[in-house]
């Protein structure tokens, strides 16, 4: 498998690399409500982007970049956007590729968004989108433990996102 080397500079200091070979289980938890740390909100509704509200504070959002690498990878995104009833945005590079329109955009030149989570699936973290970014918790799914979102990330996944969403997508439809 090639891993798209498209910017994402490093972040300083040493970080954790993932160990080799490793294999696991997903296992779905229903949620227990009242149990500190463990939170559920209603699902949103389908996702509008366009319809982004600047002045809302969403519980989620999610944000895709150029790691998804193409647009079927965008449109697998977009799904598990849709499946968890959150708002998609994106970085610049995925407008400039054309997979997704410029009122999606969210950084310095574009849209500004407030968020309790903000899953950013292929984002290296660049200051020039995250200033766009206003999130109680940052959540990073990124093949490159160094990339520089994982500096503002809360939780992190270091693998490539097509093999994480189609299993978080198949959790989702466990839980309905
Ligand atoms: C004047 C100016 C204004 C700008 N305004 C904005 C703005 O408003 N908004 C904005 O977003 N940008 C803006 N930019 C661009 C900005 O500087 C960055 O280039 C951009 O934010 C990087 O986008 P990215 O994180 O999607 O791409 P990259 O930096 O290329 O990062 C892609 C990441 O995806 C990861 N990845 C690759 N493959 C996979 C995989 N299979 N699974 C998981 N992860 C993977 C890589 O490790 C990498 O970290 C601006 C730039 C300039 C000069």
């Amino acid at each position: 498998m090639t891993v798209p080397q498209r910017g994402g500079t490093p972040a300083g200091g040493t970080v954790p690399r993932p160990g080799g070979g490793l294999t696991g289980t997903v296992t779905v938890l229903a949620p227990v409500e009242g149990v500190a740390g463990v939170r559920t909100w209603e699902r949103l509704g389908p996702a509008q982007p366009d319809a982004l509200d600047q002045g809302q504070v969403y519980p989620l959002v999610v944000g895709a970049g150029w790691g998804v690498g193409d647009r079927d990878g965008f449109e697998l995104v977009k799904t598990l956007a849709r499946a968890l009833g959150a708002p998609l945005v994106v970085t610049r590079p995925v407008v400039d590729e054309g997979w997704a329109p410029a009122e999606m955009l969210v950084g310095q030149s574009g849209k500004r968004i407030r968020c309790e989570v903000y899953l950013a699936v292929g984002i290296s973290g660049d200051p020039q989108h995250m200033v766009g970014v206003e999130a109680d918790t940052v959540v990073a799914i990124n093949t490159d433990p160094r990339a520089p979102i994982y500096g503002r990330a809360r939780l992190g996944v270091a693998c490539d996102f097509r093999r994480l969403i189609p299993a978080l997508l198949r959790c989702l439809e466990t839980l309905r």
